[in-house]
């Protein structure tokens, strides 16, 4: 069978499962497979699939149409135009978190200072930053030893020098650390949010998804505890869900925070709150 057919015939089958990206889907899975990039299939889609490209891109397709998210079969993800390395130990990185990099970059135009990301997992904003602003240094704390261990490598493998990662829950292993900005992308969905037993989120750790009081404690927290670590002029700028944004300024404006406000992600809705 041609690529092209085989490519055909699984998007068919993952648009049958419900994705909502089945094309895509099918060529991201097909190019993981093959070792080539999406120009190469549009190219040779009329060769013939061997043997093992289609078994092994068959299984793929059908742990996909089981609902496996797309970066934990292949093990990637772009954010910021890097490739990432996933695994299920970390939520996969969002287009929607992009807002809030673009954001700290607005808000970073010295040529200098120190970053800080809680709850880095991937590496994702911390890497995306580092990599636009080289003489910032950029920290990232996780408390799962798993999400630090492939944090670094991702450092290590995009040769990003100025991004280093370490073991912390929040600010604990901090200690009196300042840092000129501070952001975190942490667990802000309520436990009974339907959201959660739809697409890729059920299979995300739920540490790095599920926060208690309507998806709210963890926001709270690293709002009340944020300030003792920002330098003078430092800002903390959290992301969070599309309504909890008006939740997130009264945190901020309660804990003495200024100059609050909340920016709007690519689909519209208020994702990232700053102060
Ligand atoms: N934005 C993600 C989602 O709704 C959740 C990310 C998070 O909880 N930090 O799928």
């Amino acid at each position: 069978m041609r690529l092209d057919a085989l490519l055909a015939r699984a998007a068919e089958r993952l648009a049958r499962s419900g994705s909502a990206s089945p094309r895509l889907d099918a060529e991201v899975l097909l190019c993981h497979v093959l070792g080539v990039d999406r120009t190469w299939l549009y190219t040779w889609g009329d060769r013939p699939a061997t043997t093992y490209a289609r078994a092994r891109f068959e299984a793929l397709v059908a742990a996909r149409a089981a609902g496996h998210p797309v970066a934990y079969l292949t093990g990637m993800r772009e954010f910021w135009g890097l490739a990432l390395a996933t695994s299920r130990h970390t939520l996969i990185p969002r287009p929607d978190t992009e807002t809030l990099v673009e954001l700290l970059l607005e808000l970073a135009p010295e040529p200098s200072g120190r970053l800080l990301d809680l709850g880095t997992g991937t590496g994702a904003i911390a890497l995306a930053f580092a990599s636009e602003r080289p003489g910032w240094e950029a920290l990232g704390v996780d408390r799962v030893p798993e999400a630090v261990a492939l944090a670094e490598s991702n450092a290590h493998r995009l040769g990003i020098a100025n991004a280093s990662f370490s073991l912390s829950d929040w600010f604990v292993a901090l200690a009196d650390e300042r840092f000129t900005l501070i952001a975190a992308n942490p667990p802000y969905i309520d436990a009974q949010d339907p959201h959660l037993a739809q697409g890729d989120v059920r299979f995300e750790p739920s540490s790095a998804l599920v926060a208690a009081d309507a998806g709210l404690a963890d926001l709270r927290h690293l709002v009340e505890r944020g300030m003792a670590h920002l330098l003078p002029g430092g800002w903390l700028a959290l992301e969070h869900g599309h309504e909890q944004a008006a939740a997130v300024r009264n945190l901020l404006e309660d804990s003495g925070y200024t100059a609050v406000a909340s920016r709007r992600d690519l689909g519209g809705h208020e994702r990232v709150t700053y102060g």
